[in-house]
């Protein structure tokens, strides 16, 4: 499990969730990005990321692109909702990048915003997610301000 504490916020992310971005990792030269959707539970005001979806055939992927696809994560959110007793929660999104040290590109940030505006959230943030090659880059969009973690 990993923690990451910034202005009051504490992220924790599990280690299940860690293991599936490390298999993700693009290694390989011609490796494409993967991604899905992060998903978790709010416990006092801890944010707990505790699943995160696999890529599926309907998501589109070249190596420097990522889209989930909205129709396939739908299903796995109310899935995720309906077992757990309406505690797990659709909270952000993850991909990968080829690069050591990962940076959010400008597609990245204005996905992340419309993902926010799109959503009726339970939480009034999204997270944002990228698993480079050495480096995890982690963010909360809160509306206003992407805050990096
Ligand atoms: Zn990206």
């Amino acid at each position: 499990m990993k923690e990451i504490i910034r202005n009051k916020t504490s992220i924790f992310i599990s280690d299940s969730v860690l293991e599936l971005f490390e298999r993700y990792k693009q290694l390989g030269l011609t490796d494409n990005e993967s991604g899905g959707i992060l998903l978790g539970q709010i416990r006092d005001k801890e944010i707990h990321i505790l699943r995160a979806s696999t890529p599926n055939k309907f998501d589109k992927s070249t190596r420097y692109s990522f889209e989930c696809n909205k129709d396939a994560a739908l299903v796995i959110i109310n899935f995720e909702f309906q077992n757990s007793g309406k505690k797990t929660i659709y909270l952000g999104e993850w991909h990968t990048h080829p690069e050591k040290v990962p940076s959010p590109s400008g597609i990245d940030k204005s996905m992340i915003k419309e993902q926010y505006r799109k959503n009726k959230l339970n939480e009034p943030f999204l997270i944002l997610m990228i698993q480079g090659l050495t480096d995890l880059f982690i963010a909360l969009w809160d509306g206003k301000k992407l805050h990096v973690k």
